[in-house]
């Protein structure tokens, strides 16, 4: 059973499901060029998930983790049912991002959704170039009836857009879920930790273009700080809600859990 977050935000509720365990690094392991002592042997540790939310209108998943199972069990400790899922959104192509998209019998796990996911990285998948450690044949013919391709800037439902998040991998996501006030953004791997937000400008090499991933990593916290959104990323420790506050002109990750009762 994966942990869950509820949470709400402005007339959003959702849920935040841990589906990996828990994995330590050493920051300056994961970034190029030096860092300042104190920082550099400084271990972080990051977590894995995905995203239920509920709006007005629709019951959004935002990823699927690496095991169908395992989410569906997660959303049915909360009375969700995979069946009455309208929405996914794919950030980017990761196995611990889409494996959960198909159970272990070939079948789709959400089999009334509508999977939306960048145009480059479903025509990639169809050619059978980016889907490591996943049963490619299996996966797109299970995937294609419940497809929508997009990019950067279509809504795919009403308040439900997706940004061009590119740099950490193909066709890399984020979604903005809009509300009556700020909204709430899920920047899936585009800021893989709180300590890249401070260090938004360095590069990772671990990225597929790690200087275009640090131009979007900028571009994505102007555009949560300006806004004021609710922030959700994949790997920051659990559950990965915050907002980004801009104190002396630097970007800082404020954590906000928002739990709901
Ligand atoms: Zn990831």
């Amino acid at each position: 059973m994966p942990q869950v977050h509820r949470f709400e935000w402005r007339g959003l509720t959702g849920l935040v499901l841990r589906v990996l365990d828990d994995e330590h690094h050493i920051l300056g392991e994961l970034i190029e060029g030096p860092l300042p002592a104190s920082e550099a042997g400084r271990a972080i540790r990051m977590s894995g998930s995905c995203c239920f939310v509920q709006t007005p209108n629709e019951r959004v998943m935002i990823d699927a983790g690496l095991d169908a199972d395992l989410v569906s069990r997660g959303l049915a400790a909360e009375g969700l049912d995979p069946d009455h899922v309208d929405l996914v959104v794919v950030t980017h192509g990761d196995q611990d991002h889409v494996r959960g998209l198909i159970r272990a019998s070939g079948e789709v796990t959400f089999p009334n959704a509508w999977h939306v996911i960048h145009e480059d990285l479903w025509a990639a998948w169809v050619d059978g170039r980016e889907l490591p450690r996943v049963p490619k044949e299996r996966f797109v013919a299970a995937l294609s009836p419940r497809i929508r391709c997009v990019h950067g800037g279509r809504c795919p439902a009403h308040g439900i857009c997706v940004v061009d998040a590119p740099g950490h991998r193909l066709g890399h996501l984020a979604v903005e879920i809009a509300t009556d006030g700020a909204p709430f953004l899920h920047v899936g791997d585009a800021l893989l930790h709180p300590a890249f937000v401070r260090l938004a400008d360095r590069r990772i090499p671990g990225e597929d273009d790690p200087g275009l991933a640090a131009a979007t990593r900028r571009a994505l916290l102007q555009r949560a700080a300006t806004r004021g959104a609710l922030v959700a990323a994949s790997h920051f420790p659990f559950p990965g809600l915050g907002q980004i506050e801009t104190p002396g002109g630097g970007f800082v990750w404020s954590p906000r859990p928002l739990l709901a009762d």
